[in-house]
């Protein structure tokens, strides 16, 4: 990467609480960089502003500081660093969309919303995938130049090659996926508003990360990122996609579980290194018997090869001893 050396991100949506899962993720990306003597970087992605709150913002700096999750980078605030926020680099976004148009690799798109579902729906009834049909792809510079003179609101487009794409994810081995079902995808809406896998595909190569660590929800956004890496010429990062934290009936955790999220622990009482070490054991282990850990003998022992690659069970009468 340009920028050289290990770096990583820890990316929350400021849209809640920083549950469990996020803060496992961050503790993960948090020990890999201090294990390789890396960069540990803070990105609000705060794309989708109606959710998005400035207080859900605040809470998870709070949280992360709280389990001594400290990053390494952002803009100067007073003599500290701020995250960055995805809101404040939507001039960036378009310039590397504009940069694609050129190249021919995004395209204007013109078709209604209307269109849009009728070609869904003919897809649907002939079925096959709902893939984006409209003239747009293959339109001529004169039809663009007239629908733009007429003030058409368009949206850009970006074209899926075809064949197929694979990854070799750190965590899962190899993954791959066929291009051909996937369909030509819009990176930034009419009202010239980035979508969020442009931005975080921008924002990850601008910021030089090195290995994206997040959880595997997010595979299928992993192969519309890795295309636009593709596309705009960036070096790959390594992905490593942690697996789901599962609740003890080995269903998805949700708060029907009780607390999941790390200021209900808190506010509990609970230690934050009791918090960090449970955190840590929810799908990695050293190898050993050993189940206690403090942070700076977990940053010492991490390995990214000892992560599972099976659903870790979040059991929080677990944490009691821990007390
Ligand atoms: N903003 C995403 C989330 O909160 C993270 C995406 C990523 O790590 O790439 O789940």
């Amino acid at each position: 990467n340009a920028k050289g050396g290990i770096r990583v991100r820890f990316a929350p949506s400021p849209t809640g609480n920083l549950h469990v899962g996020g803060a496992r993720t961050a503790l993960f990306n948090y020990l890999f960089a201090r294990s390789k003597g890396g960069k540990f970087i803070l990105r609000i992605e705060d794309t989708d502003l109606e959710r998005s709150t400035r207080e859900s913002e605040e809470a998870m700096l709070r949280d992360l500081s709280w389990l001594g999750l400290h990053w390494d980078e952002g803009p100067a605030v007073g003599g500290d660093f701020g995250p960055y926020r995805q809101s404040e680099r939507n001039s960036l976004y378009k310039q590397y969309a504009e940069k694609l148009l050129e190249s021919g690799q995004v395209y204007h798109c013109f078709c209604s919303n209307e269109e849009l579902e009728k070609m869904k729906e003919i897809a649907k009834l002939k079925q096959l995938p709902p893939l984006y049909t409209g003239k747009w792809a293959n339109a001529t510079d004169e039809e663009v130049q007239d629908e733009l003179a007429k003030g058409t609101p368009y949206t850009y487009r970006f074209r899926v090659p075809q064949g197929s794409l694979k990854i070799n994810d750190l965590i899962r081995g190899q993954v791959s996926w066929n291009l051909d079902t996937l369909g030509d995808f819009v990176i930034m809406r009419s009202n010239g508003q980035p979508v969020y896998n442009f931005c975080v595909t921008v924002d990850d190569a601008t910021m030089g990360i090195s290995h994206v660590i997040r959880a595997e929800e997010h595979l299928p956004n992993t192969l519309r990122q890795a295309l636009i890496y593709k596309a705009l010429g960036f070096p790959m990062p390594y992905f490593a996609h942690v697996s789901l934290i599962l609740a003890p009936d080995r269903s998805k955790l949700s708060k029907r579980h009780g607390a999941t999220s790390v200021g209900q622990f808190r506010e509990m009482g609970y230690m934050p290194q009791a918090m960090v070490n449970y955190l840590a054991l929810l799908g990695w282990g050293d190898g050993t018997e050993n189940e206690f850990f403090t942070l700076q003998q977990l940053v010492e022992k991490f390995t990214i090869e000892r992560v599972n690659k099976s659903g870790a069970v979040f059991d929080s009468t677990k944490l009691r001893w821990m007390n």
